[in-house]
Parts: C-alpha cells; sequence; structure tokens
C-alpha cells in the first residue's frame, strides 16, 4: 500500500516503550485475578523486558463471559452490518500501518527475530491478512437450494460464536492476524492466548482494536502460560479453538475440546517438511532457497525445509555449497541491519536444539558446520548442517525448531516419494526442477498442505495454509479459512406452490 514505508525507509527503535502489559477484557485493562505476573525475556540478552499479567482461570472465565455478552443476540455486533464489521477490520489495519515501525520493534525486542524480517514479513503480513478478510465480510454467503417438495431452502452462514485462540512465539503478530482477521470478519467474538514468551505485540493490537472501534468482548486477550490456555479449552462457553504450537499440545486441545461441549477445533502444528531438489537445478540458486528454507526466522519456522533430498549426481556439489553459504550467514543484533539470524526464542528451545545436535552427532549424521552456541550472550545457535543423514536419525525424524539442516541424498523418483512421505507429519513440501512431468509426478505423491514449486515459504492471505496427519486439521487464510469461523443454518419455508 502506499502508506506502508519500505524497509529503507524507516528506522527500528531497540527500546520502544512497553505500553500495554495487562490482561485486555471488555476493551479495558485488567489485573490478573490472582495477583501474579511473569516476566518475559529479551532473547538477545536474556535480560526481562517488562513483568506481565499472568491470566489465569477466573481471568479466562471473565473473558469468556464478555465475548458471550458481545455475542449476544442483538448486541452492537451481532446487530452491526457485516459492511460495517468489514470497515473495523480496514480500520485496525490502517492503525497498523500507522505504528508499523513501532509494532516491528516490540517484535523484535521480544522475539529476537531480526527487524529486516518483523517489518516487511511480520508486520506487512499482518495488514494484508486483516485487508483481505475485512473484504470477506459482506462477501461470504449461502445459497438458494431447489429442495424437493412444495419448500424453498436457503443457507446462512453466521458465525460459531465465542472463539478461543492460543497462539504461538514464532510469529506472534502474524499468527494472531491469521486468527483474529477471519474470526471477526465472519462475525465471531474472541478471546486471545498469546504464548507467554511473546505476548506484547498481541497486546498492543487489542489497544489498537479498541482504537478501530471494536465494541467491547469482541476481542479480549489474556496473555499467560499453558494453563490459560487450558482454561479456555476448558471452558463449555467456548464454542470454537483455534491452535497453533507444538503438536503433542495440539493432540491434547483436541481431547481436552471434546469433553464438556464439543467444540470445533483447527489445530496448525509441528512439520518435518522435505524439500526435494532434482539434479537439472541451477545449483546455486538452489542452495540459496534451500538454506532460507531450513534457516528461516532462526528456524523457527513450523513448515521449515528440515530434510533437504539432494539428488546424488550433485549431492556432493550441494553439500560444498550449503556450507559456504552457512559460513556467510550473518548471525548477531536483531535490530542490525545485516543481520539475517537472530537469537533462539528462549532457554528452553536453546537447550533442546543443542541437544538434538549432539544426539544427531552420536547417530552418526556428519556434522559439518556450526553445532554450538554462538557468542556467549542471549540464545544464538550457529548456523548448523549435517550431512550425511539417514532418514532414521533422530535429526531427520524430530521438529528440531533451530537453525539446523539436514542434507540427504537420493537417487530415483519413486523413492523419494516415499521418503518425503515417511514422517508422521504433513504441512509442506518443495520441489526445485525444470522438468515439469517429473515435478508433477512428485507433486501428487506428496502428503502435505502445500507444496511449493521452485520456492520456498511463500505465503499468501489469499491461499490456504494448512496440514496433512500430524501437522494439523483445517486451513488458514483464503476462503478455505473463513469457512472454519461459521456454522451453516439450513432454512426450509413451505411455500403454497413451488414455481421453478
Ligand atoms: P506449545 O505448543 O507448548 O505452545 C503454544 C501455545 O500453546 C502457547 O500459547 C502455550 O502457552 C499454549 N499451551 C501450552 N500448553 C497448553 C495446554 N495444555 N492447553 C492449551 N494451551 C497450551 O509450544 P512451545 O512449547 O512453545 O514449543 C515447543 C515446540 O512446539 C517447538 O519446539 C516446536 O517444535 C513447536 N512449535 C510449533 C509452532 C508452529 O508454528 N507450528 C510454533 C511454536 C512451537
Amino acid at each position: 500500500s502506499n502508506n506502508f514505508a519500505s524497509l529503507a525507509e524507516v528506522k527500528p527503535d531497540p527500546s520502544p516503550n512497553i505500553l500495554y502489559s495487562g490482561i485486555f477484557i471488555n476493551n479495558e485493562w485488567h489485573k490478573s485475578k490472582s495477583g501474579q505476573t511473569f516476566p518475559t525475556i529479551n532473547p538477545t540478552t536474556g535480560q526481562v523486558i517488562t513483568e506481565v499479567q499472568r491470566g489465569g482461570k477466573e481471568d479466562v472465565d471473565k473473558a469468556v463471559n464478555a465475548a458471550n455478552e458481545a455475542f449476544r443476540f442483538g448486541s452492537e455486533w451481532r446487530t452491526m452490518d457485516a459492511s460495517d464489521r468489514g470497515r473495523l477490520l480496514y480500520k485496525l489495519a490502517d492503525l497498523i500501518e500507522r505504528d508499523a515501525s513501532y509494532i516491528a520493534s516490540l517484535e523484535t525486542l521480544d522475539n529476537g527475530k531480526p527487524f529486516t524480517h518483523s517489518y516487511p514479513v511480520d508486520v506487512a503480513g499482518a495488514i494484508k491478512t486483516f485487508r483481505y478478510m475485512a473484504g470477506w465480510a459482506d462477501k461470504d454467503h449461502g445459497k438458494t437450494i431447489p429442495i424437493d417438495g412444495n419448500y424453498h431452502a436457503y443457507t446462512r452462514h453466521e458465525p460459531v460464536g465465542v472463539c478461543g485462540q492460543i497462539t504461538p512465539w514464532n510469529f506472534p503478530l502474524l499468527m494472531a492476524a491469521w486468527k483474529l482477521a477471519p474470526a471477526l470478519a465472519m462475525g465471531n467474538t474472541v478471546i486471545l492466548k498469546p504464548a507467554e514468551q511473546t505476548p506484547l505485540t498481541s497486546l498492543y493490537i487489542a489497544e489498537l482494536s479498541k482504537e478501530a472501534g471494536f465494541p467491547a468482548g469482541v476481542i479480549n486477550v489474556v496473555p499467560g502460560y499453558g494453563d490459560a490456555g487450558a482454561a479456555i479449552v476448558a471452558n463449555t462457553n467456548v464454542d470454537k479453538i483455534a491452535f497453533t504450537g507444538s503438536t503433542e499440545v495440539g493432540k491434547l486441545i483436541q481431547q481436552n475440546s471434546g469433553v464438556g461441549n464439543l467444540k470445533r477445533v483447527t489445530l496448525e502444528l509441528g512439520g518435518k517438511s522435505p524439500n526435494i531438489i532434482l539434479a537439472d537445478v541451477d545449483i546455486e540458486k538452489a542452495v540459496e532457497a534451500a538454506h532460507h528454507a531450513v534457516h528461516f526466522n532462526q528456524g523457527q519456522v513450523c513448515c521449515a525445509g528440515s530434510r533437504t533430498f539432494i539428488h546424488e549426481d550433485i549431492y556432493d556439489e550441494f553439500v560444498e555449497r550449503s556450507v559456504e553459504r552457512a559460513r556467510k550467514r550473518v548471525v548477531g543484533d536483531p535490530f542490525h541491519p545485516a543481520t539475517e539470524q537472530g537469537p533462539q526464542i528462549d532457554e528452553e528451545q536453546f537447550n533442546k536444539i543443542l541437544g538434538l545436535i549432539k544426539e544427531g552427532q552420536s547417530q552418526g549424521a556428519k556434522l559439518i558446520h556450526g553445532g554450538a552456541r554462538h557468542g556467549d550472550v542471549g540464545y544464538f545457535v550457529q548456523p548448523t548442517i549435517f550431512a550425511d543423514v539417514e532418514d532414521n536419525h533422530v535429526v531427520a525424524r524430530e521438529e528440531i525448531f533451530g537453525p539446523v539442516q539436514q542434507l540427504m541424498k537420493f537417487k530415483d523418483l519413486d523413492e523419494i516419494i516415499k521418503r518425503a512421505n515417511n514422517t508422521n507429519y504433513g504441512l509442506a513440501a518443495a520441489i526445485f526442477s525444470k522438468d515439469i512431468d517429473k515435478v508433477n509426478y512428485i507433486m501428487q505423491g506428496l502428503k502435505a498442505g502445500t507444496v511449493w514449486v521452485n520456492c520456498y515459504n511463500v505465503f499468501g492471505a489469499q491461499t490456504p495454509f494448512g496440514g496433512y496427519k500430524d501437522s494439523g486439521y483445517g486451513r488458514e487464510n483464503s476462503q478455505y479459512g473463513i469457512r472454519q469461523y461459521t456454522e451453516v443454518k439450513t432454512v426450509v419455508t413451505k411455500v403454497l406452490q413451488k414455481s421453478s
């Protein structure tokens, strides 16, 4: 858009003011009922940024009551024109755009991702998501249906109701946008629980939603730990749960969502995505793409290309060039414009990644670059490469969620389809080749929610995203994404006489 300044025109603020650290219910800021707070930590330094009010069951229940009241039959929100809901979403997008540089600075401070990503990827992506979904508010509609007999029938797409939305720490603002935008466009009300590591941008968005003019209770944000998420899942006055995070917690959420009332559930979980490189590629370009496929966002991407399968004819050269590329990767201060890689999110993930690297080595995967801590402050991990990785190695099976690339060799097409699918995950996959027949052959065989061809990590508000198998259930973004936020009501009316 014309108002979104280019990255070159904006200046990050390495110490942005922290304006909001409370619990947002009914368009007001609250302290936690328990009186407890929790620290949010700057992963670049390991220092506390601020204390945040820690939401628990009582706070969640209060937020759920507010969301139910805002969803009441006849409420301001329920009687609002759909086009006006769309206008509120456009307004929210405009306010995010107004404060884009501040919000990107806040995200980089809290998450550690380079500002050169938080600004053009996370913040720009959030704005696009709100605008895309704003357009749908008055354009998603039902059908009239020629039912047999003296009746006429039509469907209404109604909001599901009160939606609990639980987000992860790897794309805090963007994941909040992917969840809030379709829910609000379709007329639902929301309780958002951001990840405990990264609550700050979601809290700022809460205040902007009030400024945009959303009625009280439509959007509620309750920061806290997993117990706050569990309290949302347990509350029988919640109609739907949308979750992004680990497969382990996702499975728990699906189970617990059916214990009281039967909640609708959408899940976006982990992955171990194959990136398949055929022998005919431009090797330099493919190496670059495969490098970013796994290292983007410090490797903390659910669809990271964490199994790079390379055709045996180009394997040795690919390995050599991958190391050259990793050597050049700039790791450091996420506010510095040259930085490509910041710190991992926290000490727990940092230790988990280093542990998995050790395990990979002990199983015989060949560590050919990195493998250790970078520097001595914060949670930085060196860009790391394993060669000669076998399918049964733990680094080829488990989601590492760090800057660790697995280089694996393959020979023929049927073999690669089988090996690519030999995982409980099915989020994404990629194929690099100029041979359209081979690309289509492999593409059809892959069990993955997204297949990228000659590109990687390309997302759009217009395209669905989600997983097969243990990578989740349902799709976000696009027209498919809004389906997850409506119920279909069939209305059948008796008529005196039918007429074609
Ligand atoms: P997590 O799944 O534990 O946390 C994600 C969100 O769920 C957070 O908001 C958390 O507070 C909440 N939560 C935790 N326990 C809950 C429960 N019992 N009920 C309801 N909500 C609960 O993820 P994590 O521990 O922060 O990360 C662990 C691993 O998850 C990572 O190493 C990575 O493999 C994966 N992960 C995936 C994604 C993704 O985008 N798919 C994002 C983050 C993490």
